[in-house]
């Protein structure tokens, strides 16, 4: 595994798993992080609506955690795996030859094996070498993404709070890792702002700006905020976010694309499932036969579920598509009830 950063250490965010990436992480032996997510309450100003999360019979439920305690689980099975994996290592430029594939890092080592899987993000160097030329660079969406991650043993239920410009995610995550001592709970939210404030933007900023969106919250909301300023062990994570467009070429004869190197993604509760469910498919290419009609398939049949999940997230996240006004609260509150009547309590995520 060859990592451009040092370490997989640092401040760290939460994040949602969805089932379909939680059965991949038991797959992989990867069990109990993080908290389950069965419920999902929606709250339009005092009043709340509460959903099942839909799941498929017998499998294990969706789960809130944080990037690090995934990090850390999947170390410890690389290692009980004999993986080694090469920090420090920027890719820069890769050879493909007849039967070998040669990796160049920005320093010029050269690393060999029989094929290379570009998992590297959303501003993958992979996928601009396999697409010279192309339209699949990241592009901003517009927003900053940030999270609260701050000790607390109350457990709180998945939880989206409507608000007027700009809903409000919160929830238990469980330990930050696995030598934490208390467990955790996450808010979450998005500030609309141009690319250049969003990478800017300090954290006394960040704190000042939710600060003054919190005058329009619910008392309960305004205490969890307090709780979150007052405690000197909260962790506060923002970036910009960036989404782009599905590249045309995934593969070559030794190069593969997965995750959002693949298909870039933003927040939307699927990216992590999504990277997880095209290394499975390519792991069944590679332990069966890689012809190329299986890698067109791969590509056609990964890249479909991509754009409709990527497409949807996007929509939903987009400045212009942020509800402004009370009616449109009080409109979206009923449209909610009514769904919650017609799927008999049930929403799929
Ligand atoms: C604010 C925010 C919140 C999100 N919340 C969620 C969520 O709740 N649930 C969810 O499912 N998804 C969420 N996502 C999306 C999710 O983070 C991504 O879809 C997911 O991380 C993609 O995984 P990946 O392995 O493809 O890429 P990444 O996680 O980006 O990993 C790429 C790796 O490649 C390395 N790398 C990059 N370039 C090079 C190079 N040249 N050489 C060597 N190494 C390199 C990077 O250092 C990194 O370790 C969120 C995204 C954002 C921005």
């Amino acid at each position: 595994m060859l990592e451009a950063r040092e370490s997989f250490g640092g401040v760290t965010s939460g994040v949602r798993i969805s089932a379909k990436g939680v059965r991949v992480l038991e797959k992989i032996g990867i069990h109990n992080i993080g908290e389950n997510t069965e419920k999902l309450v929606m709250y339009f100003g005092t009043k709340h609506i509460k959903f099942d999360v839909k799941n498929e019979k017998d499998a294990s439920p969706a789960i809130l955690v944080t990037r690090l305690a995934v990090f850390e689980k999947l170390r410890e099975r690389i290692n009980e795996l004999g993986i080694n994996i090469i920090y420090k290592y920027k890719l820069d430029n890769v050879i493909e030859n007849a039967d070998n594939v040669v990796a160049v890092s920005s320093d010029g080592k050269k690393i060999q094996g029989k094929y290379l899987v570009g998992a590297d993000g959303v501003g993958s160097k992979v996928r601009s070498l396999l697409n010279a030329g192309g339209t699949s660079e990241k592009r901003y969406a517009g927003y900053l993404g940030l999270g609260f991650i701050y000790p607390s043993d109350e457990k709180i239920e998945m939880s989206l709070f409507n608000i007027l410009n700009g809903n409000i995610g919160l929830g238990s995550i469980g330990k930050i890792s696995p030598d934490d001592t208390c467990n955790n709970n996450f808010l979450w939210a998005h500030i609309h702002m141009s690319e250049a404030e969003a990478k800017a933007i300090s954290d006394k900023e960040v704190f000042e700006r939710i600060a003054e969106r919190a005058k329009g919250w619910t008392p309960h909301l305004r205490q969890v905020f307090q709780e979150i300023k007052a405690n000197p062990k909260t962790i506060l994570y923002h970036q910009p976010v960036y989404n782009g467009n599905l590249p045309s070429k995934w593969f070559n004869d030794r190069l593969f694309l997965i995750g959002d190197a693949a298909h870039p993604y933003g927040p939307g509760g699927q990216g992590i499932s999504l990277a997880m469910l095209d290394a499975e498919a390519l792991c069944s290419l590679f332990t069966n036969e890689l012809t190329e009609e299986k890698k067109i398939n791969f590509q056609i049949t990964r890249a479909a579920i991509a754009k409709e999940k990527g497409e949807s997230s996007e929509e939903r996240n987009k400045p212009e598509n942020q509800i402004t006004s009370n009616f449109g609260l009080w409109w979206k509150g009923v449209f909610m009830k009514g769904f919650h009547l017609f799927s008999g309590g049930k929403i799929e995520l």
